[in-house]
């Protein structure tokens, strides 16, 4: 009996993301070319892997160049997009003061970006702009707008080209 790919990815990675490596349930699983098909990858174990479809998807067709540009960018153990908010509560207790002021204030920057919907801005320039005010409605300093704009760009909530943001890729509500 043969297995599906994703089985077998799933069982030789001990049930966690390749790059996360988050417990990943099959359901919330997919399958990542790490040289993308249409740059000429193959098809095969050696070039496939299971991984969040949040970051299977901020991946799309970016060159294995580009994708590890997006990981070596990173600080510390690599967080896929969707699984930011959870692996921050669960940070261990000395890193979470330093961190606790501007996540908060990125906190509530992402709650007005989900309220939004699809209205959000599609260019930097504008998402600058609506941060600065979402800071000020929930009474943070705009001070803060730069430092939350690196983060969203760091932890990948925003998918951005060219000044202009291609995609969204906002964790879920935490309540
Ligand atoms: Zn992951």
């Amino acid at each position: 009996m043969r297995t599906k790919p994703l089985d077998r990815l799933l069982f030789t990675q001990g049930g966690e993301c390749f790059f996360c490596r988050q417990p990943l349930p099959r359901e919330e699983a997919s399958i990542e070319h790490l040289v993308a098909v249409t740059h000429g990858g193959k098809d095969n174990d050696e070039n496939i892997v299971a991984c969040c479809q949040a970051l299977n998807t901020l991946f799309g067709r970016m060159s294995l160049k580009e994708k590890l540009t997006v990981i070596l960018k990173q600080q510390g153990p690599f967080h896929c997009p969707a699984r930011q908010a959870a692996a921050s509560a669960s940070a261990a207790p000395g890193t979470a003061s330093t961190a606790a002021a501007p996540a908060t204030a990125l906190q509530a920057v992402l709650k007005g970006l989900r309220k939004r919907g699809n209205a959000r801005p599609r260019t930097l320039d504008a998402l600058t702009a609506l941060v600065a005010s979402l800071l000020e409605q929930n009474g943070f300093s705009a001070k803060e707008t730069k430092d939350v704009m690196a983060r969203l760009t760091r932890q990948h909530y925003i998918d951005v080209q060219d000044r202009r943001i291609n995609a969204y890729l906002l964790p879920p509500s935490q309540g």
